[in-house]
């Protein structure tokens, strides 16, 4: 199926070899879709021949995911996907607390109504996700509902965190969630919106800061599970 190019730029799928971005991309994708769980080990060559690109390449993505807090890189024995501790997990969720609802509150001040309706649309594709019951989907676009509301507050260094943070999370999710808990409950993100809409600052802090402790609080200390990924599969 052909697209015309200028439109389609943004979804065409991309060919082999990928760059350094895809791979990248391809990767942080599959940890916020739990498809790379905590614990994998990421083999260079497989990787390297997947992605059609060299080991050198693939180096370089894992050094920045490392940087990142995504990835473990041991010496002799290399790259794995980062396992969270319990203790790490609460630091993560403290930090969350801390900065995102001021982001909200922030964005209550400057946000549009085009970014209103941005906000509105990504809760639909949650909503119809969730109507699928598209687990990987469900949790991807959980994660990113809070990177796009760093975004749109437009501060750069906080969106770096938020972006660090949702991928952390994404691990601590996968590691010590409550089975079949669904993500984010789609009708937090739903009220965040309203109270945004509504450019209600203190309603809007109120919201993130009920939903945070809502998230933590689905998790469960004493379980793990680690399933095995198809590698391949990430860069068909
Ligand atoms: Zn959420």
């Amino acid at each position: 199926m052909s697209r015309p190019a200028s439109k389609a730029a943004a979804t065409a799928p991309a060919e082999k070899p990928f760059s350094n971005e895809v791979i990248y991309a391809r990767l942080q994708k599959a940890v916020l879709e739990h498809r790379l769980t905590p614990g994998t080990r990421l083999v260079e060559d497989r990787l390297a021949e997947a992605a059609g690109v060299s080991r050198t390449k693939i180096r370089e993505v894992l050094g920045r995911l490392a940087h990142e807090g995504l990835v473990t890189l041991v010496p002799n024995r290399g790259a794995f996907i980062a396992s969270p501790s319990t203790e790490q997990a609460r630091d993560v969720f403290v930090t969350r607390r801390m900065v995102e609802p001021g982001i909200a509150r922030m964005l209550c001040e400057s946000a549009t109504a085009a970014q209103v309706r941005t906000l509105r649309r990504h809760s639909r594709l949650e909503e119809a996700a969730r109507a699928k019951d598209d687990r990987p989907a469900i949790i991807r676009l959980s994660g990113e509902f809070h990177v796009l509301i760093a975004q749109m507050a437009g501060n750069e260094i906080l969106l770096r965190l938020m972006r660090e943070m949702t991928s952390l999370t994404c691990l601590i999710i996968t590691l010590y969630d409550k089975p079949n808990t669904p993500a984010c409950p789609h009708t937090e993100h739903v009220a965040l919106i309203d109270a945004i809409e509504a450019r209600d600052g203190a309603q809007a802090a109120a919201c993130m800061t009920q939903h945070l402790n809502h998230i933590e609080h689905t998790l469960d200390l004493a379980s793990h599970s680690i399933a095995s990924p198809d590698i391949e599969a990430l860069f068909d």
